[in-house]
């Protein structure tokens, strides 16, 4: 069957940079699982998915507009290390959960200078081409479950 809506795929990905580096791969461990339509994936790549088969391999070049987005400059802010709580340190690196008006963002910790605290809440791969090396190892239909949770369940998927 070809993937389309209504679809649970797994597939096997090696993600790389521009410049080459892979950033994740699925290679040696379990092949990621993902319900088609449900926005489980970039939408770049749901989009190159839809029409394949079980077997097929092929490369594709996502935008940053249709991978995690732009870097967003506004998203880089400093903020006075009182903010923090008395328990919690901040370290170069340190991800953490923050509140914005676009909902729950993962903040990164970019610098700790003194008392200012610079944190940025782009994603790491924000602004950056994504390329992946996919190969798709199953396509099933998925269940009404499925369908009404918005993700895939057993192998790969949601266990509740
Ligand atoms: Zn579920």
């Amino acid at each position: 069957m070809q993937i389309g809506p209504r679809c649970v795929v797994q597939f096997h990905y090696t993600l790389t940079d521009d410049a080459g580096t892979v950033i994740d791969s699925s290679r040696g461990a379990e092949p990621l699982t993902y319900l088609h339509g449900g926005g489980n994936i970039v939408p770049g790549l749901e989009k190159a998915m839809a029409g394949k088969v079980k077997g097929d391999a092929f490369k594709v070049d996502v935008t940053p507009e249709e991978g995690y987005g732009p870097r967003i400059e506004a998203l880089l802010q400093t903020a006075p290390r009182s903010m923090f709580p008395d328990d919690m340190t901040p370290e170069v690196g340190m991800q953490f959960q923050a509140e914005s008006n676009m909902g729950p963002v993962l903040v990164t910790v970019m610098a700790v200078e003194g008392d200012t605290v610079t944190l940025d809440g782009n994603h790491a791969l924000a602004g950056q081409t994504l390329h992946f090396d996919v190969e798709v190892t199953s396509v099933r239909d998925a269940t009404i479950e499925e369908m009404q949770h918005g993700h895939a369940h057993g192998p790969g998927g949601h266990h509740h």
